[in-house]
């Protein structure tokens, strides 16, 4: 993309409705707009953070052999009557009516609905395990909307659900979606903590949420310090091996971690040596829950078991979510010059940057540049305004692409250009070709054919 044909509406000033780094930096880079409390647009650059951990999300979990589709944002208020959750609820709930006065409501999940599709359709445990998904967008009607996209009104999130026959398969799919939770994040370049949690209106005593350790999160956790050593890594979990599922579940919830509505500060001190008790804040990037018969019991979600008995399912639901992401990475991951992007959701993989815009010589190395990288398969953003190199930079910054390119006649006379790493700052002069491997090697775990492969091997369909 050429800056001077895209839309990318930068701020100078520093918005004074924006409480934390996140929401500064968003409103700054241009990603978002606020349309009304707790409700944004996503300008363009917003809107491809926003793609890239969907995509993530959809490619992690149909490699789960979890598989997507699409359910709608208005449901019918008759279902929720059904489950009892219409009045449970709450004011949180939007409601509106139809002008045949029917009511109905912006989905705050879809227990509900997911579970109307399944009794449609499934009569035979022989149709079972099944985790059915989507990404689609949420609204709660929150009492303080804050923050920017953490804590909207309208939001984007992932909810899957796990019908089972038994509960011994219900906690199959839990540890499943656990260990693909594990990988999706770190994918974003994000350390996510599963702690034990509480199932508040979902339902369910089994559950953990996945927090991001942040000053400014809004959850106070309690934590042993030898969690945040633990990593997933590029591990090949076959997720249909119980036994593999159930071990990663195991490592990563046996050190103390609780969110502060399951904290007990005396089995805290017993478990945890004083040097290791941590206290801390976090913010919450998904949640996993089993909650057993809790909907298909009411709703009539049953099969037929092997015995010829009719017997409710076992369900479970997930969530992540998908535009709270956006503002937990920059939380984790900036300085003071602007947003430091992970690899794994940049919008542009690399800037270009023209020292001396209308000169023949470094107009035509940035064309060939860019050209090479588009090659590779990565996708630059090319400061091609006729603006100073300080503005230029400053932008570079503040959009925080993880590797920028500079290029000026200087350099071209040598045979070099400039290679620099956000995150560090470190600048390399190197040949165009160098600098050009270099970017490969660096996106080569990201790149999407590598990332599909796989998928298509184990005969799961592709999301993309
Ligand atoms: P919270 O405790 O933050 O209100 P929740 O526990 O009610 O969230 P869940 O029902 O677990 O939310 O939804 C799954 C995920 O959706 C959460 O883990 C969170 O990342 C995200 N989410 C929930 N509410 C919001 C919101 N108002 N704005 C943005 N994301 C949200
Ligand atoms: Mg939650």
């Amino acid at each position: 993309m050429r800056l001077s044909r895209y839309f990318l509406p930068v701020l100078k000033e520093t918005p004074s409705e924006a409480q934390i780094a996140s929401h500064r930096l968003m409103l700054r880079a241009g990603m978002i707009k606020q349309a009304s409390a707790g409700i944004y647009s996503w300008l363009p650059l917003g809107y491809k953070v926003l793609r890239n951990i969907e995509r993530i999300v959809h490619e992690e979990q149909v490699r789960a052999g979890h598989i997507p589709m699409l359910m709608p944002t208005l449901q019918s208020a008759d279902l929720w009557r059904e489950s009892g959750r219409y009045e449970d609820y709450g004011a949180e709930m939007l409601r509106v009516t139809d002008r045949h006065e029917r009511d109905m409501l912006y989905g705050p999940t879809n227990e509900e609905l997911i579970t109307d599709i399944f009794r449609s359709h499934v009569g035979s445990y022989k149709d079972l395990p099944l985790t059915l998904y989507h990404v689609q967008w949420k609204f709660r009607d929150e009492v303080r909307p804050r923050f920017g996209v953490m804590r909207g009104r309208e939001f984007y999130m992932k909810d899957g659900y796990n019908f089972d026959l038994t509960e011994a398969a219900a906690k199959h799919a839990y540890n499943r979606h656990l260990v693909s939770y594990l990988r999706t994040y770190e994918r974003m370049g994000l350390q996510a903590i599963p702690m034990k949690a509480e199932g508040g209106p979902i339902g369910g005593d089994y559950t953990h949420e996945f927090l991001v350790l942040a000053d400014t999160g809004e959850s106070e956790v309690y934590y042993d310090s030898e969690i945040t050593d633990l990593r997933f890594g590029d591990r090949d979990i076959d997720y249909d091996d119980e036994n593999a599922c159930q071990a990663v579940l195991d490592e990563f919830t046996a050190r103390y971690a609780r969110t502060d509505d399951t904290h007990d500060e005396t089995v805290f001190h017993d478990r945890v040596p004083e040097a290791r008790r941590r206290r801390a804040r976090g913010i919450e990037v998904g949640q996993i829950f089993y909650f057993g018969t809790k909907y298909s019991e009411p709703m009539g979600a049953t099969v037929q078991g092997p015995d010829g008995k009719t017997v409710p399912v076992h369900m479970g639901s997930h969530g992540i979510g998908v535009s709270r992401l956006v503002g937990a990475i920059i939380e984790a991951s900036h300085d003071d010059k602007g947003i430091v992007w992970p690899e794994g959701v940049t919008p542009f993989h690399v800037g270009l940057v023209n020292l001396k815009q209308g000169d023949a010589e470094a107009d035509k190395a940035c064309d060939g540049l860019y050209r090479d990288i588009v090659e590779l398969g990565l996708e630059p953003l090319y400061d091609d305004r006729d603006e100073r190199a300080g503005g230029k930079f400053a932008t570079m910054d503040l959009v925080g692409l993880p590797w920028r390119i500079t290029v000026g006649p200087r350099g071209l006379r040598n045979g070099v250009i400039e290679l620099t790493c956000r995150r560090t700052g470190a600048t390399e002069e190197l040949s165009p070709e160098k600098a050009l491997a270099k970017l490969a090697a660096v996106y080569s775990p990201h790149h999407p054919v590598k990332r599909v492969e796989p998928m298509a091997k184990r005969s799961f369909h592709t999301w993309l």
